[in-house]
């Protein structure tokens, strides 16, 4: 108790901060996360089209869970987005404070619960990185975002949302979740979806622009809009999906038995949209490119390039289900191809393919 934090000195992209040395901080301490870096990168090119997207200029932006304030503070000086930094923890708040100072900078720092001042203030702009899950600060973030802004979440709670917990995502996300084989994407269409109903309530809509799964997180990038008739076409974009953990059977309508083996599905409903735009993605390439962010740079090429329809084939799990030889995975693909359906593959697994075709066609395929 009471014993003091050993800091260190760090730079990350043009900002030099102080940041706690332990790996793991202790309770109550302020956290960093080196690995985050890339995501930071990634933010920071976001930024850098928010003008354009919101078709605004003198935007305001919040760190609403600020925590060193790396992201704040690299928005603004990188990307010149007016920001605020803001954590409940005081302890964060200071250090928040000196990191601004030592980058000779001005920023406006906060130290409130980020539902307050959310509820209390108006941004353009909100960037939403909590421990776990960001569920609990969509509709503050929605009353503070107004009739145009521009919103990311993170979400590090991946085991309820991907199927480890299904109660916990049930509860959290109103949506139960499975561990199917394509659980990193259903997962991340969870969150996107509770996400979206909790918009829908204020007759506003969420339009995914960036999503995408990397390590033990998710990331949402979007656009929040009014508007009833797009928030009906919307929740339109919502399905079932039905999954014979037996067989390894998945399609998306509602089938509560197998057609394949009887046995009785699982299911859930989700948003089954777009979660990416392409246009958006061209942008951001560019922007990565710029600033030679290249391996972010490959991850968004790799989203930009994977084929919309939802749900990728683990073919590990597919050979095993249907108990055919593998083949690799190029030549699987090309025999896909020749079916006449589309096929990519996927930045959320490495052994997967995105396509088309159905469970039946697979089968038939491989
Ligand atoms: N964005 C930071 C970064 O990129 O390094 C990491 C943020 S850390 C995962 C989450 C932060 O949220 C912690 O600093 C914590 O003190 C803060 N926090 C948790 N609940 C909060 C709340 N209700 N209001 C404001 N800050 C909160």
């Amino acid at each position: 108790m009471g014993e003091t934090i050993t800091m260190k000195d760090i730079q990350e992209g043009s900002v030099s901060i102080m940041v706690p040395e332990a790996k793991i901080p202790e309770y109550g301490e302020v956290f960093y996360n080196p690995v985050m870096e890339k995501d930071r990168n990634i933010s920071v090119c976001v930024c850098d089209l928010l003008q354009e997207i919101l078709k605004k200029a003198d935007l305001k932006g919040l760190g609403a869970l600020s925590a060193t304030g790396i992201r704040a503070l690299r928005y603004k000086k990188e990307s010149g987005l007016d920001m605020c930094a803001n954590d409940c923890n005081p302890k964060a708040v200071k250090l928040i404070k000196k990191n601004v100072k030592r980058n000779k900078m001005k920023m406006e720092v906060t130290e409130e619960d980020a539902n307050v001042l959310m509820r209390n203030n108006h941004f353009d702009f909100i960037d939403i990185d909590p421990f776990g899950s960001p569920i609990s600060f969509i509709d503050s973030a929605s009353a503070s975002l107004g009739r145009n802004g521009f919103l990311s979440i993170t979400a590090t709670d991946t085991a309820p949302l991907c199927g480890s917990y299904p109660k916990v995502s049930e509860r959290r996300y109103g949506i139960k979740s499975m561990k199917t084989d394509y659980y990193n994407e259903l997962g991340l269409r969870i969150l996107i979806s509770a996400v979206m109903r909790i918009f829908a309530r204020y007759e506003r809509v969420f339009v995914p622009y960036l999503s995408y799964s990397r390590l033990h997180y998710f990331r949402v990038y979007g656009k929040v809009e009014n508007g009833v008739k797009r928030v009906n076409r919307l929740l339109k974009e919502f399905s079932y999906v039905s999954h014979c953990f037996k067989c390894g059977w998945r399609d998306m309508k509602l089938e509560k038995k197998c057609p394949l083996c009887s046995e009785a599905t699982q299911f859930c409903k989700v948003y089954l949209g777009d979660i990416q735009n392409s246009k958006f993605l061209e942008k951001l390439e560019n922007r990565l490119q710029k600033r030679m962010f290249v391996a972010e740079e490959k991850l968004v090429t790799k989203i930009k390039e994977e084929i919309s329809f939802p749900f990728y084939y683990d073919l590990h799990y597919l050979y095993k289900k249907t108990g055919k030889r593998s083949d690799k995975m190029e030549k699987t693909m090309e025999k896909i191809r020749q079916k006449g359906f589309h096929v990519s593959r996927t930045h959320f697994c490495p052994t997967a393919i995105k396509t088309n075709a159905t469970f039946d066609d697979m089968k038939e395929i491989i």
